[in-house]
């Protein structure tokens, strides 16, 4: 069943260009828009957050947002909260990578089976978020 806008949680990948833990962050948001919690999360274009979109700005305020970050500079974390969006939790790709210290993610561009192995470990925590937030 597909949630109402309101009812959503927008999950904002950094944007980690030339970064393979950044391309990690997008890829396990990708999986859970377009796969595990399709019609339950969406995501936008930190771009246009970072621009001062006002659609992109009054979805984050009105929504509540995750946060996945590829390092701990946390561009997608600090833009959310500096735009006064309604951030109720934060992912870094990193940490996952100390709990998974075999995963060695090296590709940028397209992502290594390490690289997708990772994604998938940060997708299923995020998830388990998402199920706790429509719950509350
Ligand atoms: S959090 Fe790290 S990987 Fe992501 S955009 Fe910022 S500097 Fe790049």
């Amino acid at each position: 069943m597909k949630a109402s806008p309101s009812e959503r949680v927008i999950v904002v990948p950094c944007s980690g260009i030339g970064k393979p833990l950044g391309s990690v962050s997008r890829e396990a948001v990708y999986e859970l828009v377009e796969n595990t919690r399709k019609g339950v999360t969406e995501t936008i274009c930190l771009a246009l957050l970072v621009s001062g979109d006002k659609e992109t700005l009054q979805l984050v305020r009105n929504s509540r947002c995750i946060a996945v970050d590829g390092c701990p500079m946390q561009c997608a974390e600090k833009n959310l909260k500096h735009v006064g969006g309604n951030l109720v939790a934060s992912f870094r790709v990193v940490d996952a990578l100390k709990q998974n210290k075999k995963l060695k993610p090296k590709s940028v561009t397209f992502l290594d089976r390490d690289g997708l192995e990772l994604a998938a470990a940060v997708a299923s925590q995020v998830a388990r978020k998402v199920d706790e937030i429509l719950t509350e």
